[in-house]
Parts: structure tokens; C-alpha cells; sequence
């Protein structure tokens, strides 16, 4: 049993350690992403998450418009995902201040993404899939099994003897593994979303994009999203090299 934890404990320390940042090299290996996506599945649907995750649509879920399809084959291209680790796109009624959720089974677009300028759409979209190139959403449910071994760990090698201290020392180990998770989550949600990030504002090659991503961003830092003056420093070095997407490029208006 002890040996189980560990290696819980182990794969868990693995993750919180993340892929590399540049993500023409990063991503997670194949096995890794097999393991994480069909683990991630089986947390969802135990916890009943809001999403149907059998690959089935479910009311309030329709198909994504061409152009975002588009838009996340192009982006899965430039991260170089391949082909059978690639997820399918929906357009879902997420809440208001959600643009884009990777799941285990797909990436859902809001639909009120469609109201925002298109560098904020396609900067979401290459948000949303550097996401799923590491599996981000699986990676919470084994950060949670890793804290539930660590509290595990503190059971098995205090197994008390006696009603009271088995009360205590169960307590304890509980108290514990909710602390761990919070911690874990907390500083892994910083760290996963600074990342999709990163690689969202170097891989989209455009410097009107990040600048209309930009003018809806916040100043100060939140969650580990990279601020506004971030955005524009990654956006100035772009208009550095004159990068610009096609449509930016082609100065067509939507
Ligand atoms: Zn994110
Ligand atoms: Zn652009």
C-alpha cells in the first residue's frame, strides 16, 4: 500500500513539474497523454462535471463554426499535436467569463467568444489547445490523488492503535491532503494557465492579435494570466519581426 502512494506521489510531483515551455518540444509524451486523457475521463465523469464526456453532444452544446475549427486544426499545427492527440471543438454556453475549456474529450469555445475582436478569438483558441498539449485538466485530477497520498502516507506510517488516535490520525491525514490540494491546485493552476499563456502569445505570430487580446486584458496579475503589459511586450517583439496572421495580414474586416 505504502508503495502505491509513492508512486502516486511520484507521478504527481512529475506533473506539478510541468513540460518544457517551448512548445515545439514540449507537450506531454504519448503514453503520458493516454494516461492523463483516460484518467482525466474517469475523474469527469465520477464527478459529474458539465460536460457530456462520452464525445456525445448534449443540449446547449452545438457544433463549432467552421472558422473556429479552422482556427484549432491551425493552432494543433503550430504546436505540432499529433494527429491522434488532437481534440474536437464545440461551441458551448460557458459562464460569462469563461472564453474556452479544455475537457478530457474536446475544447468548448464560448459562445460570446464570437462577440469579442479576432485576435482575442484566435489568442483563446491557441490558448485552449496549448491546454490540451499537456492535458492540463487530467493533471489537476492526479495533483488531487497526489495530496490524498501524501495524507495517506501520514495513515499508514502512523497506524494508531485505539478508537481516539485512529480519529485523530485519520483527521489529520484528511486535514492534510485538503491542504495539499488547495496549495497544489492553486500554485499548478498558476503555473498551467501562465503557460497556455506563454506559448498562446508566441505561437500566434501576430502582433494585432495580442494587441486586441490586450485591450480586454487586466493590468494586474490574476491566476497566473500573463497582463496586458505582458502581452505587449511578446507583441512588440513580434511587430519586431513583422509577424502577422493571414487575416491581419489580408486587413480584412469582420
Ligand atoms: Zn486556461
Ligand atoms: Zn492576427
Amino acid at each position: 500500500m505504502k508503495k502505491f502512494f509513492l508512486i502516486l506521489l511520484v507521478a504527481q510531483s512529475a506533473h506539478l513539474n510541468g513540460a518544457p515551455d517551448d512548445f515545439e518540444t514540449g507537450g506531454s509524451s504519448k503514453a503520458l497523454f493516454f494516461f492523463n486523457k483516460r484518467f482525466g475521463e474517469v475523474i469527469a465523469m465520477k464527478t459529474g462535471g458539465p460536460y457530456e464526456f462520452e464525445g456525445r453532444l448534449i443540449e446547449g452544446v452545438a457544433e463549432a463554426s467552421n472558422e473556429f475549427k479552422e482556427m484549432v486544426k491551425e493552432a494543433q499545427e503550430v504546436y505540432q499535436i499529433p494527429p491522434e492527440q488532437r481534440l474536437p471543438v464545440y461551441q458551448a454556453q460557458l459562464e460569462d467569463t469563461t472564453s474556452g475549456k479544455a475537457e478530457p474529450d474536446a475544447i468548448y469555445l464560448n459562445e460570446s467568444l464570437t462577440m469579442k475582436p479576432y485576435g482575442a478569438q484566435r489568442f483563446t483558441v491557441y490558448h485552449e489547445v496549448a491546454h490540451t498539449q499537456h492535458c492540463d485538466v487530467a493533471r489537476d485530477a492526479l495533483r488531487l490523488l497526489g495530496s490524498l497520498a501524501v495524507g495517506g502516507i501520514v495513515l499508514v506510517k502512523n497506524f494508531p492503535d485505539g478508537l481516539l488516535s485512529t480519529v485523530v490520525v485519520s483527521s489529520y491525514g484528511a486535514l492534510l491532503c485538503t491542504l495539499l490540494h488547495q496549495r497544489f491546485a492553486v500554485f499548478a493552476q498558476y503555473k498551467d494557465e501562465r503557460r497556455a499563456d506563454e506559448q498562446a502569445a508566441k505561437a500566434c505570430k501576430c502582433f494585432e492579435c495580442l494587441k486586441e487580446k490586450s485591450a480586454i486584458r487586466s493590468s494586474t496579475t490574476k491566476g497566473g494570466y500573463l497582463t496586458k503589459d505582458e502581452l505587449l511586450a511578446i507583441a512588440q517583439r513580434h511587430e519586431g519581426n513583422n509577424l502577422l496572421c493571414e487575416y491581419h495580414r489580408s486587413g480584412r474586416k469582420r
